[in-house]
C-alpha cells in the first residue's frame, strides 16, 4: 500500500509553487516599503502560548490544534496562527525597549489547524502577517490597513471590500457585553449548546457563529458602535479618516467581531468579490489587540497586525483571472550532439549558470529532435546547438527563438551573448 498526503494538506508542485513565491516576494516588498521587517518564530511552541494567546475560548484552541507531547514530556503545538508567538517573541527578546516603538514586523509561513477541510479551507496553510507592536496611535491601524491593500493591489486584485469595525476599549466593550447578555439570554435555549456556553464566557462570540446566523436575534442584536464610549468614537473616526485620506475605500460593519478579550479597537477584514471565488471569501483578517502583550507577561504595549493565506489570495487570483507574471522559462538550453560535445556541455552549462543565466541540458542521451523540443518545452530563450563540426572549430550556434534568428559564436563568448542579448531586450 502506498501512503498518501494527509487529508487538508497539499503537495505545491514545480510550476505552482512560483505562485506562491511570487506573492511572498511581492508582500515582502511591499513590507520593505513600509519599513517592516521579517521575523522568523519556531514552527511549534508550548501549548500554553496558544492557550493563553489565542484564548482558551476559542475553537482554535477548543478543537483546532495539533498538539503532542515530546521525549521530553513538554506539551507542544504547531503554530495555529503567528500572532501569539511573535508576541511571545517581542517580550521574550525585550523588543519593547528599542528606542523607535512600534517594532514593525512581518512573517510568513505553515500554519495548522484541524479544521473541517473545503475549498480555500487547509489543515497546514501558508500565512503571510504583519504585526506592529509598540503604538496606539490611530496612524498605525490605517498604515497596517494600507500595507494590505497595497499587496492586494500590487498582485492585481480589484474585486475587493475592506470591511471595518470598531470594537472599542475594555470600557465600551463590558457596556457592550452587558447588552448582549440581556438581548440573548432570554431565548439562549433557542440556540446551539456552543453559544449556550459563549453567553457567559464570550458572549460577542455568538454574533461570530455560523450555525444560529439566521437566527431573528441575530439582526437585532446590539451593535458595538452604539456603545462605544467618547474615546472610542474618536480613536475609530481617526482611523477611518486616515483611510478616506489615503483613498481607501472601506465599509463599516457593525458585526464584524473579534471574540478575544484583547482584541479593541479596529478589526477589519478583506473579502473577495470575485465571482465564483467560493463559498469562504475572507481572505484577511486583522485587528488591534492593546492587551495581548501584557497577557503573555510584556508591559502595557498595545499591538495591531493582520494575516492572510496565500491559499486563498491565489484563489483569488484566479477567480479575477489574473496572468500570473511568473513563468519566464530558461535563458538558455543546450542541446549537444555526440559523446565529445555531451562531455563538453557539462563545462558550457556550467558556464552558463555561473554567469548568472539560468541553463539546462539534456540528460536522457536523447536525439537531436527529442532535445530541441526538450528546450521548447521549458521554454528556453536560446537554444545553443553543439555538434561535432561546431566542436571542431571551437563554436557553437546559438539560435534566439523568440526572434527566430541564429548566430555562430565561440564557446568561451557564449555566456557573453546571450547575457548581452537578454539585456539588450
Ligand atoms: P485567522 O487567523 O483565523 O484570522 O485567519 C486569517 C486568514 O488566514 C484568513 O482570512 C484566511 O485568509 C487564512 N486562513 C485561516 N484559516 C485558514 C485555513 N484553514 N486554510 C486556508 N486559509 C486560512
Amino acid at each position: 500500500m502506498s501512503v498518501k498526503i494527509p487529508r487538508g494538506t497539499q503537495d505545491i508542485l514545480p510550476g505552482q509553487s512560483e505562485k506562491w513565491q511570487y506573492i511572498e516576494a511581492i508582500a515582502k516588498d511591499v513590507c520593505r516599503r513600509y519599513h517592516y521587517k521579517e521575523i522568523r518564530t519556531p514552527i511549534f511552541e508550548h501549548t500554553e502560548l496558544f492557550k493563553r494567546g489565542v484564548g482558551d475560548t476559542t475553537d482554535i484552541v477548543q478543537k483546532e490544534m495539533y498538539t503532542f507531547e515530546d521525549r521530553g514530556e513538554r506539551s507542544l503545538t504547531l503554530r495555529p496562527e503567528g500572532t501569539a508567538a511573535v508576541v511571545r517573541s517581542f517580550v521574550e527578546n525585550k523588543m519593547f525597549g528599542h528606542p523607535d516603538q512600534p517594532v514593525k514586523m512581518f512573517y510568513t509561513g505553515p500554519m495548522f489547524r484541524y479544521e473541517r477541510p473545503q475549498s480555500g479551507r487547509y489543515r497546514q496553510f501558508v500565512q503571510f502577517g504583519v504585526e506592529a507592536i509598540g503604538s496606539e496611535d490611530p496612524a498605525i491601524d490605517a498604515e497596517v490597513i494600507a500595507l494590505v491593500m497595497d499587496i492586494y493591489k500590487s498582485a492585481g486584485l480589484k474585486k475587493l471590500n475592506l470591511v471595518i469595525n470598531s470594537l472599542g476599549d475594555a470600557e465600551s466593550r463590558n457596556a457592550h457585553r452587558e447588552a448582549l447578555i440581556a438581548h440573548f439570554e432570554p431565548r439562549i435555549m433557542e440556540f446551539c449548546s456552543d453559544c449556550q456556553t459563549r453567553l457567559a464566557q464570550n458572549p460577542l462570540r455568538i454574533l461570530d457563529c455560523k450555525k444560529d446566523r439566521d437566527h431573528e436575534l441575530m439582526a437585532t442584536a446590539p451593535s458595538i458602535l452604539d456603545y462605544l464610549n467618547e474615546e472610542s468614537k474618536a480613536y475609530f473616526s481617526k482611523v477611518t479618516g486616515y483611510l478616506d485620506a489615503l483613498n481607501i475605500s472601506y465599509t463599516i460593519d457593525p458585526k464584524l467581531v473579534r471574540g478575544l478579550d484583547y482584541y479593541n479597537h479596529t478589526a477589519f477584514e478583506v473579502m473577495s468579490e470575485a465571482e465564483g471565488f467560493g463559498a469562504i471569501t475572507t481572505l484577511c483578517g486583522g485587528g488591534r489587540y492593546n492587551g495581548l502583550v501584557k497577557d503573555l507577561g510584556g508591559p502595557d504595549s498595545p499591538g495591531i497586525g493582520f494575516a492572510f493565506s496565500i491559499e486563498r489570495f491565489i484563489a483569488a487570483m484566479e477567480a479575477e483571472r489574473i496572468e500570473w507574471q511568473v513563468d519566464k522559462g530558461l535563458d538558455c538550453y543546450i542541446v549537444a550532439l555526440g559523446e565529445e560535445a555531451k562531455d563538453r556541455s557539462v563545462a558550457l552549462v556550467h558556464q552558463l549558470r555561473t554567469a548568472g543565466l539560468s541553463a539546462d541540458r539534456d540528460y536522457q542521451d536523447r536525439k537531436m529532435k527529442a532535445q530541441l523540443k526538450a528546450s521548447d518545452r521549458q521554454n528556453a530563450r536560446f537554444t545553443a546547438i553543439l555538434g561535432e563540426d561546431e566542436l571542431a572549430e571551437n563554436r557553437i550556434t546559438v539560435k534566439d527563438m523568440a526572434e527566430g534568428s541564429q548566430e555562430n559564436v565561440t564557446l568561451q563568448e557564449l555566456a557573453n551573448y546571450v547575457k548581452t542579448k537578454l539585456e539588450a531586450n
